[in-house]
């Protein structure tokens, strides 16, 4: 790193969402957050609690009050600002240093990801604006899975759409599939590069990942990430016929089917709550539909914890992380369950005394000593990876 980049050690993450922003200034050295926040509900003017009719706003009041509050007094002390970019298409194996050429390839890959890039774009122009001196950094979802081999990455349709209109599985959620890989790979005690791993994330969003040595060589999100598993309100796997079906047999619009594959399946739509602990609750008081969206959200994750054995023939380790994967013990435990076949073990009261050794660790190892896989649990940063790699992309490149 040259000596001028050498005494600054804040990034500052920026996530801009369609309708929120969510942000973190990094300590570099010490890999830990200073400070973080977010905004929500930027647009939604009937809702009084927000003041922020658009992003430009939003970005202005954050900036604004990192100043007034001496986090950042001047631009200088950034060694640079890492935002959040969901979709980079076929362009991006790597981040990136945000110029024209990068602008221009992040927009027009807007058509893969018409909810995401345009907020995310919309963050690194009013970012440069404010910040002008400092370099922005463009962090992928999609990056970590441009190493999916041509079989696992084509579906099978009319090679022209991937030709003509890319047309493939991209994968998602690859911030946190790296970040978490390379944590087992810490606690293991082994290099990335020999290991092999399934990683689970588990939020409102779901992927999971097949990992082999230290590469992605297959994932559950597709082109979009409506794919694979079952989510708090997105279908995951479906039959594609059935599109064709509601349109003829209910007259339904491609807007309204979009809509309810998006917002009002997965555990919403089975049992009408998308939040995990209520699912749980509604189930533990008798619900049937709950425990019809649990059993489903179980099912198709052993569906896939079952391929992707069998795609890497060799498991090292599995790590549940996110939201549902770092909290809720017993899904843990019912995801690995009758798996002792592949070698894959819950220890009852290691998964269930997590929370207090997790305190204290990055990760919690839930399986019994000396079985084939390790069975882990480990806390996503996805803010500080970004934040690692801004880093690193311009140690590259000086
Ligand atoms: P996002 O994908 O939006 O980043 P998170 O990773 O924060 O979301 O995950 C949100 C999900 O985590 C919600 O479904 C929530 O119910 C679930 N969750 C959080 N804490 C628990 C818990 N203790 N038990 C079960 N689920 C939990």
């Amino acid at each position: 790193m040259n000596v001028a980049l050498k005494n600054k050690h804040k990034v500052l993450v920026i996530n801009a969402g369609s309708s929120s922003i969510k942000y973190s200034l990094i300590e570099i050295t010490q890999q830990d957050a200073i400070t973080s926040g977010s905004i929500e509900n930027i647009g939604e003017t009937e809702n009084s609690s927000t003041n922020f009719a658009n992003h430009e706003q939003a970005l202005q009041y954050i900036f604004s009050e990192l100043k007034k509050s001496a986090l950042i007094n001047n631009e200088n002390e950034l060694l640079c600002i890492g935002h959040r970019v969901v979709h980079g298409g076929e362009y991006f194996q790597q981040p990136a240093i945000i110029n024209a050429e990068v602008i221009k390839n992040i927009r027009e890959t807007i058509m893969l990801a018409p909810l995401h890039n345009p907020a995310n774009l919309l963050g690194i122009e009013l970012a440069m604006k404010q910040f002008n001196t400092v370099v922005q950094v463009a962090v992928f979802d999609t990056a970590f899975h441009q190493t999916l081999p041509a079989h696992a990455y084509h579906y099978a349709v009319p090679k022209a759409w991937y030709e003509q209109h890319g047309v493939r599985r991209y994968g998602f959620h690859g911030t946190s599939h790296f970040y978490v890989a390379k944590k087992a790979a810490k606690y293991l005690r082994k290099p990335l590069k020999n290991l092999n791993i399934i990683s689970l994330h588990l939020g409102n969003g779901a992927s999971i990942t097949a990992i082999e040595k230290g590469k992605s060589v297959d994932t559950s999100m597709g082109m979009t990430p409506l794919e694979g598993l079952m989510m708090g309100s997105r279908c995951g796997d479906i039959d594609p016929a059935l599109h064709f079906y509601l349109t003829k047999t209910q007259k339904l619009s491609l807007f309204e089917i979009e809509t309810a594959l998006n917002k009002h399946s997965g555990l919403k739509g089975i049992c009408g709550e998308n939040d995990m602990r209520a699912v749980r609750k509604l189930a533990e008081s008798g619900d049937k539909n709950a425990q019809l969206a649990l059993d489903m959200y179980i099912y198709r994750i052993k569906k896939y914890l079952g391929a992707y054995f069998a795609t890497l023939g060799h498991v090292d380790a599995i790590v549940f992380t996110g939201g549902i994967g770092e909290n809720d013990t017993k899904l843990r435990e019912q995801c690995c369950c009758n798996l002792g076949a592949l070698g894959i073990t819950v220890n009852d009261s290691k998964n269930n005394s997590g929370e207090l050794n997790y305190s204290n660790s990055d990760c919690l190892e839930i399986s019994d000593k000396n079985k084939a896989v390790a069975v882990l649990v480990i806390k996503t940063n996805e803010e500080l990876e970004i934040a690692l790699q801004s880093a690193a992309c311009l140690d590259h490149e000086n």
